[in-house]
């Protein structure tokens, strides 16, 4: 196995299940020491805590909600103080609240917006001072294709995806003279409990349109993130990569 990461820090927010997990798992299996982010229980990153030890790395829980600001900016300093550095920053904490527009709920857009989008900003504020200081960094935000392509029914969830994308290439941009680079990873369906909440109706109307004829694996998005907080990418900023059986060129 490639130990290309060995003696870098990683954050990785929504890390107890599904992507966020498979992400911890191949960081740590690569040599980082993972922090792995839960909103607030804790506990709740046991099983990937013991995943990333089982890969032949180190793990350990970091509690947090990402849309709250405050809270955000103690685990980073915690996470700082602790480990002297934040190498890595994967903003993955994701929620999905779906509707038609014209019926879709003030609390439900505020929700999708405060974690998928204000969270990221926080986490990326909060990580940066720490990657600006080592001039060093690399920072993997979890868009989404329909950020890309659009989606109906999915009003706010697209919106802070797409919002996520102008995000990336802002930070990549302003970051770029401290070598730390920012990117979006925008995968298609992948089989996680977000997708696995869908109805067997909707994952067959899916399919139709996935050149691949499958839905993705956690892992696979992982190792598009390994690669791309890796050494070999150190060329690749302000980028969108990807990963969706074909569904969107
Ligand atoms: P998931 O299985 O629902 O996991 C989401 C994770 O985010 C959970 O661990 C959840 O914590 C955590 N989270 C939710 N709100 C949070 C908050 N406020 N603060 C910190 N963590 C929070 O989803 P997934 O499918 O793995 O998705 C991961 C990311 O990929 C998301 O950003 C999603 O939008 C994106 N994505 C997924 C797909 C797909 O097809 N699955 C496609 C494109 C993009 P709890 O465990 O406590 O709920």
């Amino acid at each position: 196995m490639n130990k290309d990461l060995v003696g870098q820090i990683a954050v990785v927010t929504g890390a107890a299940r599904g992507i966020g997990q498979a992400i911890a798992v191949a960081l740590a299996s690569r040599g980082a020491k993972i922090f792995a982010n839960t909103p607030v229980t804790q506990l709740s990153c046991t099983e990937t805590i013991q995943a990333c030890r089982n890969a032949g790395g180190d793990a350990e829980e970091i509690v947090f909600d990402v849309s709250d600001s405050a809270a955000v900016d103690g685990g980073f300093e915690a996470i700082a103080a602790k480990a002297g550095k934040i190498d890595i920053l994967v903003n993955n904490a994701g929620i999905s609240r779906d509707g038609l527009l014209i019926r879709f709920k003030d609390e439900d857009w505020k929700r999708t917006l405060a974690v998928n989008l204000d969270g990221a900003f926080y986490c990326v504020r909060a990580a940066s001072k720490v990657m600006i200081k080592a001039r060093y960094g690399r920072i993997v935000n979890i868009a989404s294709v329909v950020g890309q392509m659009g989606n109906a029914g999915q009003v706010a969830y697209v919106s802070s995806k797409s919002a996520l994308i102008g995000l990336t290439k802002t930070v990549a941009r302003e970051l770029a003279s401290r070598n730390i680079t920012a990117n979006a990873i925008a995968p298609g369906f992948i089989e996680t409990d977000m997708t696995l909440a869908l109805d067997e109706k909707v994952r067959a109307e899916h399919m139709k349109g996935i050149p691949l004829g499958r839905y993705g694996q956690a892992a696979e998005v992982a190792s598009l993130v390994s690669f791309l907080v890796g050494p070999d990418s150190a060329y690749i900023t302000g980028q969108v990569v990807g990963i969706n059986g074909g569904m969107y060129m």
